[in-house]
């Protein structure tokens, strides 16, 4: 717990400005010299900060502060917020647009990169900038509002697409904007008959969980069904205040899931990956991705061996519950789409039959179907 957060603000833990929402999102931390308040940074780190914040913004809400060790630069939550002048450093391979979005985006803010479902991003806000974010060229731009002729449009695109039955809202962070702008969004897209369900891709539980109220929840019930995917990457982010929204979540019988991104010197240990998926089954979060970095420019300093990410998910299949182990998947470049990456458990396979490798090592055959 970081108290500078409090005192530099002037509220205690439980002051009603510190639980409001919108407190917290006014007094988000984007400058430097704020920063320097909360954290501890040496003259050359204000400099390397100021000099990232041109590629992308920061924000970091005073919530997310409070979990930062003030005095370790080496924090898994500060990390994952505050920039590092390793996001100066452009590689010939990182893209701007990795996944070709744009090639798959029929009509502004919508990607349609899959039969059945599509991407609707609505605003361009997040409550905290994440350092790794792979959706950068679409992020950080504050004073960006989805239109209304936009919004009209890529409605209209999707009630005129019959096969779309799943559209995923997200950003930017879509809880970033009030109870009315996100409703008139959700309320438009229950309307249209072929879409089955609707998901909210959010970090808010993470870096805003006081945004997860009773009247939120109350509005998004009318919708169902709603499913809501957010992005928890360390252990110390499941905070009890964290743990009470997205209890809250589920109660409301909204269906929760994670999808965690795979981060240097983050969470690319067996150790803490596994804390992390226990604490979230545990808090009725279900795990479902698990991603590989992206090749966006400046996260090169986030990015893993793909072995990393396979020996993890190995080391954890059969020694912790199934539905406890996420699929780690690669977004693959030019627009390839999610690819999972499994490590192999079959040793040879033919028409008579399977050899199997099992969690811990064994060897198993199963025989083939005698006809044919
Ligand atoms: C990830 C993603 C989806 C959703 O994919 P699921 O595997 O169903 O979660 C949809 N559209 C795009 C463009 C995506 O990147
Ligand atoms: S909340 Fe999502 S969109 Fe926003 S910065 Fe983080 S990863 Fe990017």
């Amino acid at each position: 717990m970081n108290d500078r957060v409090f005192s530099g603000f002037g509220v205690t833990p439980e002051s009603s400005e510190w639980l409001d929402w919108k407190w917290q999102y006014r007094h988000r931390i984007t400058g430097v010299g704020e920063l320097a308040e909360v954290i501890s940074l040496s003259e050359g780190e204000k400099e390397e900060i100021s000099r990232c914040l041109s590629g992308f913004r920061m924000a970091v809400t005073p919530y997310y502060a409070s979990l930062m060790d003030p005095a370790d630069p080496t924090c898994p939550l500060r990390m994952q917020a505050v920039p590092s002048v390793e996001e100066t450093r452009v590689f010939p391979w990182e893209k701007e647009d990795p996944l070709k979005e744009e090639k798959y985006s029929p009509t502004p803010h919508v990607v349609h990169r899959y039969p059945d479902r599509v991407l609707f991003l609505v605003t361009r806000q997040c409550a905290t900038y994440c350092r790794h974010c792979a959706r950068k060229r679409n992020v950080g731009e504050e004073d960006f509002v989805i239109s209304e002729g936009e919004k009209e449009k890529a409605i209209a695109y999707i009630a005129g697409t019959r096969s779309i039955r799943d559209v995923l809202i997200s950003g930017g962070d879509p809880l970033t904007m009030d109870d009315g702008g996100l409703e008139d969004i959700v309320s438009r897209l229950r309307a249209i008959s072929h879409v089955e369900i609707i998901r909210l891709g959010t970090r808010a539980p993470v870096t805003l969980p006081m945004r997860v109220t009773p009247a939120l929840l109350v509005m998004l019930k009318k919708y169902q069904p709603i499913w809501i995917n957010t992005q928890f990457n360390h252990p110390r982010e499941l905070t009890p205040q964290s743990l009470k929204a997205c209890a809250d979540i589920v109660d409301a019988g909204i269906p929760l899931g994670n999808q965690s991104v795979l981060l240097k010197n983050i969470n690319d240990d067996t150790e803490t990956m596994k804390e992390l998926l226990l604490k979230l089954v545990k808090a009725r979060i279900r795990p479902y991705y698990l991603y590989q970095c992206d090749l966006c420019e400046g996260i090169e300093h986030f990015r893993t061996k793909v072995e990393t990410g396979v020996e993890i998910i190995r080391s954890l299949t059969g020694n912790i519950s199934g539905f406890a182990v996420p699929e780690f998947v690669i977004d693959a470049p030019e627009g390839g789409g999610k690819i999972p990456i499994n490590p192999e458990y079959i040793v040879s396979i033919d028409g008579e039959k399977v050899v199997m490798r099992n969690y811990e090592g064994g060897i198993y055959t199963y025989p083939q179907p005698r006809e044919k």
